[in-house]
C-alpha cells in the first residue's frame, strides 16, 4: 500500500540483521495491523502467536490481505510465494493470557482508543514474564499513558509500524530500560525495517507527526472548500513522485482510524484547530471509510489517481 512519499525510498532500506534479539512474538488484535505484523516477524522466522477478540479476524484479514496484494499490488513486504512459509509460524490462540505466556515480544495492535489498550496492555502484564517487552502499535498514544497498567513499565515502549514504509518508529516511556529500547530497536531491523528511534515523547513520534501536520491542514483545506482534494493529491504526486497524495493515502488508512487518531490529537491540546472536520465524520457516518469500504475520498478499485491521466493538465 502506497502511503506518499517515501514508498520508493523504502525500497532501499537493506540491513539484513542476521542475529534475533528474540525469538517469541505475540500480537493482540488480528486488524490490518496486527496481522501484517505478525506475518512480516513470521516471515522472519519469529514464532508468532497471535489472538483477536474476534476469532474469524486473523483468517479474515488473511484472506482480505492476501487478495488485495494480488489485485490490487498493495504492499505487505513479504513476496506472495513468502506466504505460506510466514502463515507456518503464526499460531492463533484463544485467549490473550495463552497467547502472551511465553512471549519475548507482544505488540497490541487494537483500536486505536485509549480504554481498550489500558485494559489489554493490564492483561499483557499480568499474563507474560516479568522480562516480556510490551509494546503498542499505537498511531498516536504515547506508552507512558499505557505503561502503568503492565505493571512492569520499564519493559514497555513504542513500536509504531507505518502501513505503506519499511520503518518503524521506536519511543521508549518513563521508565524503559535502554536495554528494552535497544533490544526492540534489534528487533526492527531483523525485519529489515529502518527504526526511526525518537528520542524524547512527542505525540505522533518521528514521521506521524509530519504526516499528522499535513492531514490537518488538506482536511482543513478540503472541508473549508477551498480546493479541490484531487488537486491537492496531484501537488504532492509531482512533489514526490509518490503514487498517491494524502487523500489517498488517508483512504488506504482507513477514514475512521485517521478520524480517531485526529481526536487523540485533538483532546491532547482542546485546540479547536486540531478538530477534524465534521465532513469527514459525516463521511465516516455512510461508512464511506475508503478502501476497506470501496469509497472514501476515491471509489475503488480503480480510483481516479492510478489513472495516468490524472496528473495530465489538458485532462
Ligand atoms: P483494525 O480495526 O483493523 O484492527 C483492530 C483489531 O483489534 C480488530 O480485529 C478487533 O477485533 C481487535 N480487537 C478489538 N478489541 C480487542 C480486544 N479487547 N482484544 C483483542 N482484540 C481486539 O485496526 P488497525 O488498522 O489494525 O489498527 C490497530 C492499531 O494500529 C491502532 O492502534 C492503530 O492506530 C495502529 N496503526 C494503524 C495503522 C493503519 O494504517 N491502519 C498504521 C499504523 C498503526
Amino acid at each position: 500500500m502506497n502511503l506518499f512519499p517515501i514508498t520508493k525510498a523504502s525500497n532501499n532500506v537493506i540491513m539484513n540483521e542476521k542475529i534475533k534479539p528474540l525469538e517469541n512474538v505475540a500480537i493482540i488484535g488480528a486488524g490490518t495491523m496486527g496481522t501484517l505484523i505478525a506475518l512480516l516477524a513470521a516471515y522472519n522466522n519469529y514464532n508468532v502467536r497471535i489472538y483477536d477478540i474476534n476469532n474469524l479476524a486473523f483468517k479474515q484479514a488473511i484472506d482480505k490481505l492476501r487478495k488485495e496484494a494480488k489485485t490490487k499490488n498493495i504492499k505487505t513486504f513479504i513476496p506472495l510465494d513468502g506466504w505460506d512459509k510466514a502463515l507456518r509460524n503464526i499460531e492463533e490462540s484463544r485467549t490473550l493470557e495463552d497467547t502472551v505466556k511465553k512471549a519475548d515480544l507482544v505488540i497490541e495492535a487494537v483500536p486505536e482508543k485509549l480504554e481498550i489498550k489500558r485494559e489489554i496492555i493490564q492483561k499483557i502484564g499480568k499474563s507474560s514474564t516479568p522480562s516480556t517487552i510490551i509494546a503498542s502499535n499505537s498511531s498516536s498514544i504515547p506508552i507512558s499513558r499505557l505503561e502503568e497498567a503492565s505493571g512492569h513499565p520499564e519493559n514497555c515502549l513504542n513500536i509504531h509500524f507505518y502501513l505503506g514504509a519499511k520503518m518503524a518508529d521506536l519511543m521508549g516511556g518513563s521508565k524503559t530500560l535502554p536495554e528494552v529500547y535497544e533490544k526492540g530497536v534489534r528487533w526492527v531491523r531483523s525485519l529489515n525495517f529502518y527504526p526511526l528511534k525518537v528520542k524524547k515523547e512527542i505525540l505522533g513520534f518521528c514521521y506521524n507527526r509530519v504526516w499528522r501536520a499535513i492531514k490537518r491542514e488538506v482536511l482543513y483545506m478540503w472541508a473549508n472548500n477551498f480546493v479541490d482534494f484531487r488537486d491537492i493529491d496531484r501537488a504532492y504526486m509531482l512533489i514526490s513522485g509518490g503514487t498517491s497524495g494524502p487523500f489517498g493515502a488517508m483512504d488506504a488508512v482507513g477514514l475512521d482510524v485517521i478520524y480517531d487518531i485526529e481526536m487523540v490529537y485533538y483532546k491532547e491540546s482542546g485546540d479547536e484547530r486540531d478538530k477534524p472536520p465534521i465532513k469527514l465524520k459525516e463521511m465516516i457516518d455512510r461508512g464511506e471509510l475508503g478502501i476497506k469500504t470501496g469509497k472514501g475520498f476515491y471509489k475503488y478499485p480503480n480510483p481516479e489517481y492510478i489513472d495516468p491521466d490524472f496528473l495530465n493538465p489538458f485532462k
